[in-house]
């Protein structure tokens, strides 16, 4: 037992007890980060809608070849945003959401993070080459808890509850097809209809008990799998994973999966691909930052690795578009990964 956990958060108390100590699950990693969920879930140290907002607006002042716009608003009037690095239309362009489920928020801040890289020297020149939009936090109001439903059974403790359906109850990523939502119809309609994007990777977070050859995985990934997707759109999918793949897997804290994932077209990674022709891969990180089912939420020690998973992600993608060694990917490793297995639970 980690005694200094107790000394986190008093309020914190409760959600202390609602993820279970596992030791096991700290040696299955073995070379990677402490898994373990015996922490306290305090949603204060996340990023609020108010924050990205305003950060999202410095970095526009700042950043010379960044353009912020907002392409929509929720259900409860927030302002949606994409930041835009648009250099030449010629370019390949890469599209990254994240958040269109409330509760999934690291993808979020490892999405600001790489927004901050863009505009230093680390990532000098990459954007001559690639045309990149970031769509964070689609899923505003229910990032927030901002909803018109109950969250008493939520786990997470601090000022605010992460819902994974947004204000009026709908989960967004089943809403691809009819884009009825206000969150949905606004990235369709000032995103997806209105850029030449070739790419798309949409990133979520996962239950926390996901194991691929007996350890743990830091995340899992997916190409779409319907059957309606066009030849060429899913290999270039595949070259995007592959990519991902060695990035994060290679690291020696990253340990990914497969994704288990079906073939509706309402859910992002199947729709889009087959809508607008864009090469898409789904990311599910490992964890949720809030949710009623108490597995499914991961204890804030991995918070570190898992943003650096979620820039590894973004950084590796843009750089291997933009020096075009994504055309040459190979993409047979698909065929030997395993599906990731959920490990039982005491
Ligand atoms: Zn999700």
């Amino acid at each position: 037992m980690k005694k200094g956990a107790l000394t986190l958060s008093l309020a914190g108390a409760l959600a202390l007890s609602a993820v279970p100590l596992n030791s096991s699950v700290v040696e299955a990693v073995g070379n990677g980060p402490g898994y373990g969920g015996n922490e306290t879930i305090n949603t204060s140290i996340l990023t609020t809608y108010s924050e990205m907002a305003d950060f999202l607006k410095k970095q526009d002042a700042k950043q010379e070849n960044m353009e912020l716009e907002v392409i929509g608003q929720s259900v409860k009037g927030r302002d949606l945003y994409v930041a835009k690095y648009m250099s030449n239309p010629e370019n390949p362009t890469i599209l990254f959401l994240t958040q269109q489920h409330g509760n999934e928020q690291l993808t979020t801040e490892g999405a600001l993070e790489f927004i901050k890289h863009l505009g230093t020297g680390k990532m000098k020149g990459v954007t001559d080459n690639v045309n990149i939009l970031v769509v964070p936090m689609l899923n505003a109001d229910g990032a927030m808890g901002d909803v018109d439903f109950s969250l008493e059974d939520y786990v997470a403790s601090g000022d605010r509850n992460l819902t994974r359906y947004n204000a009026l109850g709908v989960d967004l990523n089943r809403d691809h097809v009819t884009k009825i939502q206000p969150e949905t119809k606004a990235l369709h309609t000032n995103v997806m209809s209105k850029y030449d994007i070739d790419y798309m990777i949409d990133l979520h977070h996962q239950g926390a008990n996901s194991e691929r050859d007996g350890e743990l995985v830091s995340g899992s990934i997916l190409y779409p799998t319907t059957p309606n997707v066009d030849p060429e759109v899913l290999e270039g999918s595949k070259k995007l994973g592959a990519v991902v793949f060695n990035a994060v897997d290679s690291t020696g804290w990253g340990h990914l999966g497969k994704y288990r994932g079906g073939d509706a077209e309402t859910i992002s990674r199947n729709g889009i691909a087959v809508e607008y022709g864009i090469s898409t891969l789904l990311f599910e990180m490992r964890g949720m930052s809030d949710h009623e089912y108490e597995p499914y939420v991961l204890g804030q020690k991995s918070n570190g690795y898992l943003i650096k998973q979620t820039v590894t992600t973004l950084e590796s993608t843009v750089r291997a578009i933009a020096d075009g060694s994504i055309d040459t990917q190979d993409t047979s490793f698909w065929d030997t990964l395993a599906f990731q297995q959920t490990r039982e639970t005491e």
